[in-house]
C-alpha cells in the first residue's frame, strides 16, 4: 500500500528556484541554491538561520569537497570553485562556453568523488540541445552524454553500479551501467515512466535502502519509487512547482524539499504564496551521507 505524508514548511525562503539540497554533516546545515536568484545557501536547522551568497551568475548545484574548504558548483559558465568565506567564485573548467543559450542546471558526485552536472536551455524548450559532463578531481571536464534536453536528477544505486538520471522533458528515469573505477557510462534503458499528469521528472535523491525519490514538478509531490517502479510513499507538498529533496539532520531522516516560485503570474503568486519556500518530512527511511568532490 501506498503511504501518503505531508511535509511541512521549514523556511519561507521565497527563491525564485530552489534547487539542490545536500546535507554538510560536518556541521549541521543544509546547502541549497536558487539557481535564478544567483545564490548559494546554508541553512542551520538548529538556529533556524539561513545564509546566502551571491555568487554572480545562475547556480544549478553546489557540491561539498572532501577536504572541507568550500563547495564546487555548477555554474551557468561552467565548473567553479566557490570560496565561502570571501564570497570569491573561481571558474575552472568552462563548460559550452560556445553556446550561451545554454546553463549548467542539477548535478552531485558519484561515490569515488567526480561531480556530474548537465546541462539545458535556458528556453528549456531546445530539444537535445545540452549535455550531461564529469569534472574530475584533477580538474579536467568530460562530456559524457549527449542529445540531453534538460538534465535534471541523478544519483547512484547502493552497490554503485548503475547511475540514475533524468532528463525531464523525456517524462522517466533511466538507469546507465556505471563502472565506478574509471567513471565511464555503459548500456542506457529506461527504468520508470512517469505519466505526464502525474507531473514533470525534477530532482532525486536514492535512500539507504535503495529508494528512489523523485520531485514530480507541477504536482505538488516527491514520490518514493521501487526498483521495479512500484510507488511507496508520496509526500504532498503545498507549491506545486516541487524542484528536488535530498535527506539530512543528524541521522539522515528529514527529508528536505525544495520549490520554485519563478514563472508564476500575480494571480499564481497569490495562491500559492509558500512557492520558492524550504519543506521537510521524516518518512521514516535514512538517507545517505552525500557523496563529496574527492579534492
Ligand atoms: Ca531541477
Amino acid at each position: 500500500m501506498t503511504r501518503s505524508l505531508d511535509a511541512e514548511l521549514v523556511l519561507d525562503a521565497h527563491a525564485r528556484v530552489g534547487e539542490g539540497p545536500v546535507w554538510d554533516d560536518a556541521n549541521g546545515t543544509l546547502v541549497w541554491v536558487d539557481i535564478m536568484g544567483r545564490a548559494v545557501h546554508r541553512y542551520d536547522p538548529v538556529r533556524n538561520d539561513d545564509r546566502a551568497i551571491d555568487v554572480g551568475q545562475p547556480v544549478g548545484a553546489a557540491v561539498l569537497r572532501s577536504n572541507g574548504n568550500g563547495l564546487v558548483l555548477a555554474l551557468r559558465d561552467g565548473f567553479g570553485m566557490l570560496d565561502e568565506r570571501s564570497g570569491a567564485v573561481e571558474l575552472v573548467a568552462p563548460v559550452e562556453a560556445d553556446v550561451p543559450t545554454n546553463r549548467m542546471n542539477d548535478g552531485k558526485c558519484d561515490p569515488a568523488g567526480r561531480f556530474w552536472a548537465g546541462t539545458m536551455a535556458t528556453d528549456e524548450l531546445t530539444r537535445g540541445a545540452g549535455a550531461l559532463y564529469r569534472l574530475d578531481p584533477d580538474l579536467q571536464v568530460r562530456r559524457m552524454v549527449d542529445g540531453i534536453t534538460l538534465s535534471n536528477g541523478l544519483d547512484w544505486s547502493l552497490d554503485g553500479r548503475e547511475m540514475y538520471y533524468i532528463d525531464s522533458p523525456t517524462h522517466g528515469l533511466d538507469v546507465f551501467d556505471f563502472h565506478l573505477q574509471d567513471g565511464s557510462l555503459g548500456a542506457r534503458r529506461r527504468l520508470i515512466s512517469i505519466p505526464r499528469d502525474e507531473g514533470l521528472p525534477d530532482g532525486m535523491t536514492v535512500d539507504a535502502e535503495g529508494g528512489l525519490w523523485v520531485a514530480l514538478h507541477g504536482s505538488g509531490t516527491i514520490r518514493r519509487y521501487l526498483a521495479d517502479g512500484t510507488v511507496d510513499c508520496i509526500v504532498h507538498v503545498p507549491p506545486p512547482m516541487v524542484t528536488c529533496c535530498a535527506f539530512g539532520g543528524p541521522d539522515l531522516t528529514d527529508l528536505y524539499i525544495t520549490t520554485m516560485r519563478e514563472g508564476l503570474s500575480a494571480e499564481a503568486s497569490r495562491a500559492q504564496p509558500l512557492a520558492g519556500a524550504l519543506f521537510v518530512c521524516r518518512p521514516g527511511v535514512r538517507g545517505r551521507p552525500p557523496y563529496r568532490f574527492a579534492a
